[in-house]
């Protein structure tokens, strides 16, 4: 399909399907400033027969670490089809989990309000926390939508409401041109919803630019302004390297966000970025912000992190393996190859940019690294790395210049073995095409087999030695 094309069937897709297949209606509400919390509901087709279970994540795919949401829920509550109230039990054992066990009343939903006050001062990486500035709440939805157990994979229908002339954007359902006042828009399920991101006011703007698919660039910074053409060049460009390199875009439009604040007192200064099904986002201060047009050679020099948060829609968010999920989960998950997700996706950027400083930065990670950090196998540093991944960043530097590496040496051989014919990029596309056919996450102990699949060559060799500490290559 023509782009043009694209875009009227994504504004289509935002509506048409509304209450067709939808089981699951979530609600937003935002016409409270001076609350600083919004309120959620959700309705299932049915009502329900308790015990119902309310759940909100923990783990975000792609974080590497333990976010306790839960923290925020007040007032949670279970309406009956009778019109009573009833309140929900906290789990006692300290899980992120809520129950209604009223035998009297059959529920017709659930309501609650998420305190983003709390969050945005307990939670201190500006890439954890949804916030509220003058004219702009920008909503991380995992971290504002839980799900009802049993029924995260229901089809959803969601309505957003602000102030009447508020513009409201969903990664879900882009537009150049938001609504204002209420959005409503589906999502395949619990997850897809979880996934997306949300902007609201008037500080906040978004414009639409021509690329392979639709892309749209949403900037909230605040007290400035971003140039959004130099995002958008970003962007683009990423589109064009994936697109030769994988063959295929696997998203129908894309977003990147960006949403650069004046931290508080006690917040991570740390600039992050978080990938996402179709969309990814740019936390930073305010200290940063590229304001004016930048020259090409700028722009190439700044493209490694949106080469690579684009990259990672391919992997690991459709093609992964273990324990790792593309999805919000209550419990996270311990993930042996994290070196997989990042390193190699980090790999992807040096073997299509071809900057040395990036060969040079991943060495120096591995090898001159702390001794408690080298002596661990890679195995051990991926599970340490499950939860610690960016809150020690010598961890999740290490754990991905590790795969980085490893990938640079498979590539070298591949290519010394084949006369230029096999590399990595083979390694990639048939990775990617097996997850595509398969459906499901790779294991441990089918990966090595993957990779011998895809090029015809044994690198096990390689594979196995960088398993090890460093200490002992
Ligand atoms: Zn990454």
């Amino acid at each position: 399909m023509k782009p043009a094309f694209k875009a009227c069937f994504l504004a289509l897709s935002c509506v048409a399907t509304l209450s067709l297949h939808a089981q699951l209606h979530y609600t937003l509400t935002y016409t409270d400033s001076s609350a600083e919390s919004v309120r959620i509901t959700i309705k299932p087709a049915a009502a329900l027969p308790t015990p119902v279970v309310f759940i909100m994540p923990r783990s975000v795919p792609g974080n590497y670490d333990v976010t306790k949401y839960d923290a925020f829920v007040e007032e949670l509550t279970a309406n009956g089809i009778d019109g009573s109230k009833t309140a929900f039990i906290k789990n006692s054992y300290g899980a992120p989990r809520w129950e209604c066990r009223d035998s009297n009343i059959r529920v017709r939903s659930i309501s609650y309000v998420i305190n983003l006050k709390k969050m945005d001062e307990q939670l201190h990486a500006a890439s954890d926390k949804s916030i509220i500035r003058p004219g702009f709440a920008g909503l991380l939805n995992y971290s504002v939508f839980g799900w009802i157990e049993n029924h995260a994979g229901d089809a959803v229908t969601c309505t957003i409401r602000s102030f009447a002339s508020w513009p409201i954007f969903s990664t879900l359902c882009p537009s150049g041109t938001p609504a204002r006042g209420m959005l409503e828009f589906t999502a395949t399920d619990y997850y897809t919803l979880a996934d997306a991101q949300t902007y609201l006011g008037p500080s906040f703007r978004v414009r639409e630019y021509p690329a392979l698919v639709p892309l749209f660039v949403a900037d909230y910074t605040e007290g400035a302004m971003g140039y959004m053409d130099d995002y958008a060049w970003e962007e683009t460009t990423s589109m064009k390297i994936l697109n030769d390199y994988f063959g295929k875009i696997p998203f129908p439009c894309y977003t990147v966000l960006f949403r650069e604040t004046v931290p508080a007192s006690g917040d991570d200064p740390g600039n992050f970025g978080m990938e996402h099904l179709q969309s990814s986002t740019f936390f930073g201060d305010t200290s940063g912000i590229h304001a004016a047009k930048a020259d090409e050679k700028v722009l190439w020099r700044r493209l490694p992190g949106y080469l690579h948060h684009m990259a990672h829609a391919y992997i690991p968010l459709r093609c992964y393996g273990d324990t790792y999920r593309p999805y919000v989960l209550e419990i996270p998950p311990v993930i042996h190859n994290i070196w997989f997700n990042e390193g190699f996706m980090w790999y992807l950027v040096y073997d299509t940019l071809k900057q040395q400083d990036w060969l040079r930065f991943f060495k120096s990670s591995v090898y001159n690294g702390p001794a408690d950090i080298c002596n661990m196998t890679l195995t051990q540093l991926s599970e340490t790395a499950s939860t610690q991944y960016a809150e020690d960043f010598r961890l999740g530097t290490a754990v991905f210049s590790r795969g980085a590496l490893m990938a640079a040496e498979i590539n070298d051989y591949l290519l010394g073995h084949t006369g230029g014919r096999v590399s990595m990029r083979t390694v990639y596309r048939n990775l990617y095409e097996w997850a595509e056919r398969n459906r499901r996450p790779f294991t441990m102990d089918e990966f090595p087999k993957l990779l011998k699949e895809a090029t015809g060559l044994d690198v096990s060799e390689i594979y196995r030695k960088w398993q090890g500490p460093v200490e002992n290559r």
